[in-house]
């Protein structure tokens, strides 16, 4: 994809929704450092479903440890993988009280070192909490980026290096949230919904699915 045909791209996104949101809910940027950690190979549905009472109860580092590890798979035993994502969140409780006086760091480095955060997680934490310049390519992005051509790679790291290179500047804080969303909803993993799609003309993506039912199947 051209230059100016990116700019377009995300000028078109960026129309058909201003103010780009993460569909996890969370208080405080404790709380969506939880929701993240706890969204790994889950919904964010599900994730908001469970975290609704949580973060009635928890609302800070110290409140989850005192809550306790039990205590918290009760909350989220509905979650895949709930027994080591709570081992996670109490192991990242202990250090954000010991270390940083119960805040979350405002630093990618610090924050990939607590348990159960990666480089996606870290990067959304500094994109939602902190407005960073940051692309956390989970697998919708990953599959947007490779078939529109906007971000080609074989890994999630090198199709967030690209767009580290070709986002241009006004929708560098948005792009990760345009993107995703139109992964979840339009550019859909196995049936893109190329016949309402508002980038069709800018996308490399061939065959394009350009009638509702179609029924043929993207790769
Ligand atoms: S045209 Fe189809 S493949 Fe391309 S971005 Fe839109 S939905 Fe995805």
């Amino acid at each position: 994809m051209k230059k100016d045909q990116i700019f377009e791209f995300f000028r078109r996104l960026a129309e058909l929704n201003p103010s780009p949101e993460t569909e996890l809910e969370f208080g405080n940027t404790y709380q969506l450092l939880v929701a993240v950690v706890l969204s790994a190979q889950a919904t964010d549905v599900g994730v908001n479903k469970a975290t609704r009472a949580l973060f009635r109860e928890v609302k800070t580092p110290q409140q989850m440890l005192d809550l306790g590890e039990e205590g918290l798979k009760q909350h989220i035993k509905t979650i895949g993988l709930f027994n080591s994502k709570a081992k996670n969140v109490i192991g990242l409780s202990q250090i954000l009280v010991e270390r940083y006086g119960g805040e979350v760091p405002e630093d990618r480095d610090a924050l990939v070192e607590l348990p159960g955060v990666g480089r996606k997680t870290a990067n959304v934490v500094m994109n939602c909490a902190f407005g960073a310049e940051t692309f956390a390519v989970d697998t919708h992005i990953f599959r947007v980026g490779n078939r529109t051509g906007l971000a080609k790679g074989k890994t999630p790291l090198a199709v967030e290096k690209q767009l580290e290179k070709k986002v241009p500047g006004p929708f560098r804080v948005g792009a990760h949230h345009w993107l995703i969303l139109h992964g979840r909803y339009i550019c859909k993993a196995r049936t893109p919904e190329c016949w309402r799609c508002p980038v069709v003309d800018l996308c490399a993506y061939k065959p394009k699915i350009m009638e509702k039912g179609a029924g043929r199947k993207a790769s």
